[in-house]
């Protein structure tokens, strides 16, 4: 049998263990992708770490996978050996249930599937993936350029044109990180008024070059104050992962504005009187399905909309995971298959 390498955890709080596997057989309704690269995301401690309840190891993360159908399952009629395509973190859902049949499928009750964390990822030479949570990738962007675009770019650009702002808004991104740097492209590409936060002054250049209207060193000063003397934000999109710099920024909103969070962290402090009087909101956002992941990659080629990467060769995953929690990359961290 052909064999492929996968890196896998086995165990929580276990290294990455490089090893070689049967390549897998697409199951009725699956898809095989060879993977030409896989970002890795700060979701991925998820696994590497054992803080989703159930996770069963040994488990190969990865949940920006780019790659080309190998082959298909039975039944499966939309893709074909040898398209360009990508998966995100929805991995599938069941499609009968009352989520589902609302259009809900993130809310999946009944077969909810994360790539990369109830099956198998992309820190492999090969996976395989319902038909449902397959995206079509652009041929204009090469697979490291696309493969952070499947959950820092969809995460971002998803929640931004679910938001409500219209172009003219003003829209703050708080974090400049990886998914911030693309928030704000987003942002200024859907045409509005575009605010950068971040803690001090270095990251200004950067925010100048990608296009931002103004820039606010959160350090310097009250970036809520800050924010209300520019009109206040009709959305802040908090991608930082820490409650308390959230909290720090929601009296920056302004009228009936809303506070997106998409930065994961245990909690944060809300104000009833902040939105109360000014009948403001704080809203979740979860990436999107397929369908958004394939706007997310057309959009970005529309607009020019790029990630900015760093890259490692699979056998180096350690390093490369290390340097994405160093928090250091810039800005994001992506594994090739070569
Ligand atoms: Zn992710
Ligand atoms: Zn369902």
């Amino acid at each position: 049998m052909p064999k492929m390498r996968v890196a896998q955890i086995a165990r929580p709080g276990g290294p990455f263990e490089l090893v070689e596997r049967e390549i897998p057989q697409p199951a009725a309704g699956q898809v095989r992708i060879k993977v030409q690269a896989c970002g890795i995301c700060h979701s991925d401690t998820l696994v590497k770490d054992g803080h989703w309840p159930g996770l069963q190891y040994p488990r190969v993360p990865g949940h920006e996978v780019v790659g080309v159908v190998d082959a298909v399952g039975a039944g499966v009629s939309q893709w074909k050996p040898g398209q360009r395509v990508g998966v995100g973190w929805h991995g599938g859902h069941c499609g009968q249930c009352d989520a589902c049949r609302s259009g809900n499928f993130f809310g999946c009750q009944v077969a909810l599937q994360i790539t990369g964390l109830s099956f198998d990822g992309g820190y492999a030479d090969y996976m395989v993936a319902s038909s449902v949570a397959v995206a079509l990738v652009p041929e204009k962007l090469s697979p490291v350029e696309a493969a952070p675009l499947m959950c820092a770019g969809i995460t971002t650009f998803n929640a931004l044109r679910n938001s409500g702002a219209i172009p003219g808004d003003l829209v703050a991104v708080l974090g400049l990180g990886g998914l911030g740097h693309l928030g704000v492209q987003y942002a200024v590409k859907m045409g509005f008024k575009t605010v950068g936060i971040a803690r001090g002054p270095d990251k200004q250049p950067l925010a100048r070059q990608l296009g931002v209207h103004h820039y606010i060193d959160s350090q310097a000063g009250d970036p809520a104050a800050e924010l209300q003397k520019l009109g206040g934000a009709k959305v802040i999109l908090a991608t930082v992962t820490s409650g308390a710099a959230m909290s720090a920024v929601q009296g920056g909103l302004g009228l009936n504005g809303t506070l997106m969070v998409i930065g994961a962290d245990q909690s944060m402090q809300v104000s009833p009187l902040v939105l109360i009087m000014g009948r403001r909101s704080v809203k979740g956002w979860y990436s999107g399905t397929a369908a958004d992941s394939q706007d997310t990659l057309r959009f970005s080629v529309l607009a020019g909309v790029q990630s900015m990467n760093e890259v490692y060769p699979l056998e180096k995953v350690t390093e490369a995971y290390d340097r994405m929690l160093s928090g250091k990359a810039r800005f994001r961290v992506v594994l090739t298959m070569g």
